[in-house]
């Protein structure tokens, strides 16, 4: 902070002259003008016989903090009870991470929740011997690191899947550079021992060698054997990955307001905005007014993953959320709030400073330029934003765009979810010098508007040979601008 000698003088009651001559004394020429700096203004201040504190101005986001704080004070009963485990799957593609999802998610229904329809929300809960353990739905490392750039870790164990008639692979040794990064425990499943020529020991020792030893070998690394085909050996994966999670006293408090983190959200065509919140501590009910990243609101309603209304979610819980004034992005941190005015205008300050910053930020514009300006480089790093009509699409393409490997070029999905391109598609895609793909989708008005204004790269698709037709061009230099 600086100040000028005038409201130096003026702010100690002492006159213009006195300041300027102290200052004098000390070496320093100034004008009654000139700026003068915290440190000087200090020594000047305490040679006049003053003392001097420096106040910065409480911001409206640490008033918020503060009044919250007080109000868990009031509510939380102080109770630490145990939580769920939240697992995230990688792996390298092919493997079977998919597969493994979709069979816990069939043989570990929830008691008292059956019937409903499955709900892809980007996170499920299953019950295995009377407890729950929930699951993040979006497989691979890609979602775990730009949640993790943002800040926010919310995976307790990472189940690294490793095909047994496969071994290790490129993207195993990712996935696990990526869990170790993070600090989180990792749990192998040998995945396909249905397999002929499956060989878990091949496994093992591959992976002893980037120092994950079996615990069976005298490591600490749980290795699972399990087909996620048949169904052999899933029991035992829930077991361990519940040993585990009490190994690591795994507690919060339901009694507090919630807080959470965004896994996913989109701009629902009927429902409005429509987010997936993991609830990562206190219990976030219905009528709850939140503060998630830029934006607030109360919630109307909330779902779980087979489509039930929730009249709760409890830490560890994921829930679909309905009711927000916009949508937020994945990786924002969910908060309970009781002053909606103060939160309101804490969402306006940060809305701005995110414009701000998207401003001043040198992104390169468009497909092209990404490759341009890789040119140099040596290697090539496409980021893309999917979007697409059907989750079932998104997982073709990512399939499809993972077989591509040009020599040195890697292609990262950094973001795919369903429906209308929405405006924070775009700004994810300016924070992370993505382009965005729509595949049988279009931009909502105020994305096409952010997207003309920051120069993202929006192309539209609705063959999947095209698209891939293009990325491939991409990749290898060639892609002529769209006009
Ligand atoms: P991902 O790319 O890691 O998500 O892999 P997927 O889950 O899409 O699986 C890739 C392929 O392997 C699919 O055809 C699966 O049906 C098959 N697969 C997955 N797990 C098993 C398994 O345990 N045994 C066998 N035989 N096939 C499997």
């Amino acid at each position: 902070p600086t100040m000028t000698v005038k409201e130096l003088a003026d702010s100690l009651g002492a006159s213009a002259a006195d300041v300027i001559r102290t200052l004098m004394q000390n070496g320093i020429m100034a004008t009654i003008n000139q700026q003068i700096d915290y440190d000087t203004a200090e020594i000047i201040a305490s040679e006049l016989g003053y003392e001097t504190r420096l106040v910065v101005p409480q911001t409206d986001e640490e008033k918020l903090l503060a009044e919250l704080e007080e109000e868990q004070k009031r509510v939380s009963k102080g109770v630490l009870q145990p939580r769920p485990p939240v697992i995230t799957v990688m792996g390298h593609v092919d493997h079977g991470k998919t597969k493994l999802l979709d069979t816990i998610r069939k043989t570990n229904v929830v008691a008292g929740e059956a019937g409903g329809i499955t709900q892809h929300i980007g996170a499920y809960q299953v019950e295995y011997q009377g407890r729950k353990i929930t699951f993040l739905d979006t497989p691979g490392h890609e979602a775990f690191t730009a949640m993790r750039a943002r800040g926010a870790q919310v995976t307790d164990i990472v189940v690294l899947v490793v095909a047994a008639d496969d071994g290790v692979r490129p993207q195993t040794l990712e996935a696990l550079a990526h869990a170790r990064a993070a600090n989180v425990p990792i749990v192998v499943a040998i995945n396909k021992i249905d397999r002929e020529g499956a060989n878990p020991d091949r496994v093992k020792q591959q992976l002893s060698e980037q120092g994950l030893v079996p615990d069976d070998w005298g490591g600490d690394t749980p290795f699972i054997p399990v087909s996620a085909l048949t169904g052999e050996g899933i029991q035992d994966l829930l077991s361990i990955l519940l040993l585990v999670a009490d190994m690591r006293e795994l507690k919060a408090d339901p009694t507090r307001l919630a807080e959470g983190t965004i896994i996913e959200a989109h701009l629902d065509p009927n429902q409005g905005p429509t987010a997936t919140v993991l609830v990562q501590n206190g219990t976030l009910k219905p009528r709850d007014f939140v503060l998630v990243g830029s934006v607030t609101g109360r919630i109307r309603v909330m779902f779980d993953d087979k489509g039930q209304k929730l009249r709760k979610a409890e830490p560890s819980t994921p829930a679909r959320i309905i009711g927000l004034e916009g949508v937020p992005e994945a990786g924002d941190k969910l908060l309970v709030v009781t002053d909606e005015k103060l939160a309101k205008q804490v969402a306006l300050q940060r809305a701005k400073a995110a414009q701000a910053a998207a401003l001043v930020s040198n992104r390169p514009a468009s497909l092209e330029e990404l490759f341009k300006n890789a040119s140099d480089s040596k290697e090539k790093e496409l980021n893309i934003i999917l979007k697409a009509d059907v989750q079932g699409s998104i997982g073709a393409i990512q399939h499809a765009l993972s077989q591509i490997q040009e020599e040195g070029a890697k292609i990262s999905i950094i973001y795919s979810g369903t429906g209308t391109i929405s405006e924070s598609d775009v700004k994810l895609a300016a924070a992370s010098n993505a382009i965005i793909i729509g595949f049988n989708v279009r931009p909502d008005p105020a994305a096409r508007k952010t997207a003309e204004a920051e120069k993202i790269d929006i192309r539209y698709y609705n063959v999947i040979y095209n698209l891939l037709d293009d990325v491939k061009a991409a990749l290898a230099g060639l892609l002529e601008p769209e006009s």
